[in-house]
């Protein structure tokens, strides 16, 4: 694994493994994957220190996509722009974000791209900024996901003006919410199935295999219980994806296995 310092030496080292076809992948902060036990296939390029601008230029925030979520919403906050607050409790970089889309659950309907106006990437050859509406946001979902090519270096944002005071207490507000609801005894890599049956998942809870078991407090969260293998929560998954096959549901994972 590789943590690139720049954004140059970030695209060096993709041209160089695009160049000798060495499979690679970008990690952000991991917080979506599920990591196999035997390691990773191919070449892992750590993007916690490359892209770290953050800056307002013509009223536009940029952002770079080794940024922090935490960072970014401290940021606006403090220059008054709207925060997007309700993402302060996700453990990500605002790259691993944009791919992902990340948000609030579906009934919010709100999401990172919702202010989004472009985003900068490296394509394999050259850097360029592609416009929202080629971004392809949908539910947990974007062009990034599909396009493996397509590396995110940073994002535009177009956020409405907001006073601090509002801001610093959105923030605590989803704290709050996240205290309540969310299982902080565990790691985990936060919800596994964007689509998935409420009921079935309710029924799942507290199910274990090793050290690996639906959370009894969070729905559709699995956590690890001390030294769980990845097999095992693979396990976990599949027994979810049988029970909903079997009950004609849909089901689909948004934790990414590598
Ligand atoms: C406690 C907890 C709470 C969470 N809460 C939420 C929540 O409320 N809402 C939500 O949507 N998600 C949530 N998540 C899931 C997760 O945080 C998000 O999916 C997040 O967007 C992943 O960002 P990351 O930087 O960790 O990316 P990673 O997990 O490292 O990577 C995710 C994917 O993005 C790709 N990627 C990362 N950076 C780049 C880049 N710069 N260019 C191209 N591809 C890249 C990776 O290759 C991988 O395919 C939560 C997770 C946890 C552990």
């Amino acid at each position: 694994m590789s943590i690139p310092e720049s954004e140059s030496e970030l695209i060096l080292e993709i041209k160089y493994c695009l160049q000798n076809n060495i499979p690679y992948k970008m990690l952000g902060n991991g917080s979506n994957l599920l990591i196999s036990d035997d390691g990773v296939d191919g070449f892992v390029i750590n993007n916690k220190k490359a892209c770290v601008d953050l800056f307002v230029h013509n009223d536009l925030l940029y952002c770079g996509s080794s940024v922090m979520m935490q960072q970014l919403i401290n940021y606006c906050i403090n220059n008054e722009f709207y925060a997007m607050e309700y993402l302060y409790s996700v453990p990500a970089t605002v790259g691993g974000a944009v791919v992902q889309n990340a948000g609030r659950g579906k009934q919010y309907n709100k999401q990172i791209s919702d202010y989004i106006v472009k985003v900068k990437v490296f394509d394999g050859e050259k850097i360029r900024e592609i416009p929202k509406r080629k971004c392809r946001f949908g539910f947990r979902d974007s062009v990034f996901k599909e396009n493996r090519d397509l590396v995110v270096l940073g994002v535009c944002f177009a956020l409405p003006m907001q006073s601090e005071e509002i801001g610093v207490n959105a923030k605590k507000e989803r704290m709050k919410l996240v205290r309540k609801y969310q299982d902080s005894g565990c790691a985990n890599f936060g919800t596994v199935f964007s689509t998935a049956n409420h009921h079935i998942m309710k029924l799942l809870r507290g199910v274990k295999i090793g050290n690996a078991g639906y959370s009894k407090k969070t729905p559709n969260w699995i956590c690890n219980y001390g030294d769980a293998k990845a097999k095992d929560i693979v396990k976990l998954i599949k027994v979810s994806k049988l029970l909903h096959k079997f009950l004609f549901r849909s089901v689909k994972a948004e934790v990414e296995t590598w």
